[in-house]
C-alpha cells in the first residue's frame, strides 16, 4: 500500500500514480481497462470499468506492490552491473561527458543489462506479496459482490504477474542480443520504479534512426518518468506531467551539463 502524497490537481495525481495522461480514455491503474476518464474542472477521475474514483486529497492506494518488488530486483541487478560494464560506461561518457562516473549514472537511474539473472526468487516474492494483498482485500470485503470484485481483480493481477515473468523477464534474461544494453529506470514522482526501458545502443547505426528498445512494464498504462528529485526536489514534484518521456538522453545531457558547469 502506497500513500500518494500531497498533490492538488487530478492530472498530477494520476501522473504520480504512473498513469499516462491523455485527454481521452486512459488505462485504469486499478483494473487495467482503458476506461479511465478525468475532468480537470471537477478535479476528479473515474474508471467506467471498475468504478474506482480518484481525486486529490482522498487517501490513495497505489497498486505498486508486487510489481515494485519485482522491478526493484531488476534495478538492483542492472545497477550492480553498471560499474563493471565497460561498453555502457564508455557509451554514456561519450553521449554525456567523460567527467561523469558510474556513481552519477546510478544516481540518475541508469543500469546495464548483464547475463545470468535468476528471475525465480523475485518472482516467488512477488507472488507472496500478491497473495498477502489478496487475503487482505478479501478480509476487507463487506459483501458478496465485493468479494467477487476482489477475486476478479486479483485474478487479473496474477495474470499480469505471470505474463510479465514468462513473456517479458525470462526472454530478456536469455536473449544475448541485449547483453551490455543500457537500462533506463522510470519511476513515479515518489521514486518507485514503474517501468524499465532497455536500449541496445550497440546495434544502432549512425545516420539511421532505428532504436532497439525492450520495455518492462508489469502493470499496463504505468510508464513513469525519470526521477528528477535528487536535483530538483520539491519544486518539480507537482510538475511531473511537463516532462517528455521519450527524451531520456536529452534530459541526461541537461543534467550532465548542469553538473559540469553549474
Ligand atoms: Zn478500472
Amino acid at each position: 500500500m502506497t500513500q500518494i502524497g500531497t498533490v492538488s490537481k487530478i492530472e498530477e495525481l494520476l501522473t504520480a500514480m504512473g498513469v499516462e495522461w491523455t485527454k481521452g480514455k486512459m488505462i485504469c491503474p486499478k483494473c487495467g481497462e482503458k476506461k479511465l476518464t478525468a475532468s480537470t474542472t471537477k478535479n476528479v477521475a473515474k474508471c467506467w470499468g471498475c468504478e474506482q474514483v480518484w481525486y486529490p486529497g482522498k487517501e490513495q492506494t497505489g497498486r505498486v506492490s508486487w510489481a515494485s518488488v519485482i522491478l526493484a530486483d531488476v534495478v538492483t541487478w542492472a545497477q550492480g552491473y553498471l560499474p563493471r560494464s565497460r561498453p555502457c560506461l564508455t557509451y554514456l561518457r561519450r553521449r554525456l561527458t567523460d567527467y561523469l562516473g558510474a556513481a552519477w549514472f546510478i544516481e540518475h537511474h541508469l543500469g546495464a543489462r548483464n547475463m545470468g539473472y535468476d528471475v525465480r526468487p523475485a518472482a516467488a516474492r512477488a507472488k507472496e506479496i500478491w497473495q498477502a494483498a489478496y487475503d487482505q482485500a478479501l478480509m476487507a470485503a463487506k459483501s458478496k459482490k465485493d468479494r467477487a470484485d476482489v477475486d476478479d481483480e486479483f485474478e487479473r493481477q496474477k495474470g499480469y504477474l505471470e505474463r510479465f515473468v514468462e513473456e517479458k523477464l525470462k526472454p530478456l534474461c536469455s536473449d544475448g542480443f541485449w547483453q551490455e544494453a543500457l537500462v533506463f529506470i522510470l519511476t513515479n514522482a515518489h521514486g518507485q520504479p514503474l517501468s524499465i526501458k532497455i536500449r541496445q545502443y550497440g546495434e544502432e547505426k549512425p545516420g539511421k534512426h532505428v532504436k532497439f528498445i525492450y520495455t518492462l512494464q508489469p502493470l499496463p498504462g504505468r510508464g513513469g518518468v525519470f526521477d528528477f528529485s535528487p536535483y530538483f526536489s520539491g519544486v518539480w514534484q507537482g510538475r511531473v506531467s511537463t516532462l517528455v518521456l521519450e527524451g531520456e538522453f536529452n534530459w541526461l545531457q541537461l543534467q550532465a551539463q548542469a553538473e559540469r558547469w553549474g
